[in-house]
């Protein structure tokens, strides 16, 4: 058992007596795997308060007014159940422990090694994390890496509109625009492993499949920084320029994130549906540059049709496996219907607190094991296959499509290819 699994009383609860040997095998294997975490964001690292805590777990919403304002209402949701279930123990707590015993324990621990212990127990092997959501101060990739004993590191996801920002806001003005985009995405691309859109936030992901011209952009960037100018925050939501934003990121054949589906009330789910961006998945498969569609729920079927028939196109079902709680199996199962095994990827989408990292990693080795458990007993598979694809997900898909780690494939697929 490797030392990140130290507080850790997953291995007990997995090994289940009605199983045949093979299906407690698989149990086993995923368990100990190390996981890729392809789309996090930075933990925090300050004290934080009960109030603080609850807000940061639930996806940004306030507690209810008629409840008198407790965020005790939090935990009773499925992401506040799976919480008490699996991180008590880390904190050397039993299951199930009441929030407030928690509350007291991880504020007696300290956020230092509240963090380390989480992130160690998470058995992650390398993390993508997305550097452009940082509404307070939060760890670096290779922080992060650290403190999760990550041995092929801390990589970074740039975002896009952050960029684009960025350079509206240091005075570039329309006609100056396009270039200075592209000059700081050559500049990031050298160290970055990806780029990620948030334009379903923005203007939704009915986007065109067309690449806009520099002519198209500086009419954009024009109406935009005008608006920008008359006291707006330079926050961009222009379909035009979020377009002009991917084609720019898919000329350096790095993966391009999407956020798509589930989000905060910032989004407009109607808009965030993965079918929405059919033609431009399209329009960028012959430019060789993988798109990974991130969270997807309730799009998740949807999603799992795009990864099958575009070789470019990848899905996961972050930030959704840890809100669905103990449904977490059912909600991978639906994924891996139709999105091809070579096509899934395991993320947590965590921000700020540590249990994030850690309970996503547990609920997704839980549902993929009990995934191919199921296929086991179905005789859809052998134990070596279930083996495989259990590797494929949980990181060598991750190491081939952003080159990172040890992008060696698993060790039985070379007997094939
Ligand atoms: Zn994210």
């Amino acid at each position: 058992v490797p030392d990140h699994f130290d507080g850790s009383d997953r291995s007990e609860s997995r090994i289940q007596p009605g199983r045949s040997s093979a299906q407690n095998g698989i149990a086993a294997h995923v368990e100990a795997l190390p996981l890729v975490d392809h789309h996090c964001h930075g933990v925090v690292r300050r004290e934080l308060s009960a109030a603080e805590f609850g807000t940061l777990m639930s996806e940004g919403h306030g507690p209810d007014p008629a409840d008198g304002g407790l965020t005790s209402g939090f935990y009773d949701s499925q992401l506040g159940f799976a919480l008490r279930r699996w991180c008590p123990p880390v904190l050397d707590l039993p299951a199930h422990a009441t929030v407030a015993d928690y509350l007291g324990r991880r504020a007696e621990l300290g956020p230092d090694e509240v963090n380390r212990r989480f992130l160690r127990a998470a058995g992650l092997d390398a993390l993508c994390v997305d550097t452009g959501y940082v509404p307070e101060p939060v760890l670096s990739p290779v922080e992060m890496a650290a403190l999760a004993g990550a041995r092929a590191g801390g990589h970074e996801v740039v975002r896009l509109e952050r960029v684009a920002e960025r350079v509206a806001a240091g005075g570039a003005g329309a006609a100056g625009f396009a270039g200075a985009v592209r000059a700081e995405l050559a500049e990031r691309a050298r160290t970055a492993v990806a780029f990620k859109s948030i334009a379903a936030y923005r203007v939704g992901l009915a986007l065109s499949p067309d690449r806009p011209d520099d002519t198209e952009v500086t009419a954009a960037a024009d109406r935009w920084l005008r608006k920008a100018g008359e006291g707006a925050p330079p926050r961009l939501a222009d379909e035009i320029l979020h377009r002009f934003l991917v084609w720019c990121a898919a000329d350096y054949r790095l993966p391009i994130q999407f956020h798509v589906g589930y989000g905060d009330a910032d989004t407009d789910l109607r808009l965030g549906d993965p079918l929405l961006l059919t033609r431009l998945l399209r329009a960028l498969e012959p430019v060789g540059a993988p798109v990974m569609l991130l969270h997807n729920y309730p799009f998740h079927r949807a999603a799992g049709y795009l990864a099958q028939v575009f070789p470019h196109v990848f899905v996961d079902v972050g930030l959704a496996v840890h809100n669905v709680g103990h449904r977490a199996p059912v909600l991978i199962a639906e994924t891996l219907e139709l999105t091809p095994y070579r096509k899934f990827l395991y993320s947590s989408d965590a921000f700020g607190l540590p249990e994030l990292y850690y309970l996503g990693a547990v609920l997704f080795r839980r549902g993929l094991a009990d995934y191919l458990a199921d296929a086991l007993r179905r005789d859809a598979m052998t134990g070596d296959d279930a083996r495989r694809v259990a590797d494929l997900v949980a990181f060598a898909n991750a190491n081939r499509v952003y080159r990172i780690g040890d992008t060696g494939e698993p060790a039985s697929v070379s007997a094939v290819s």
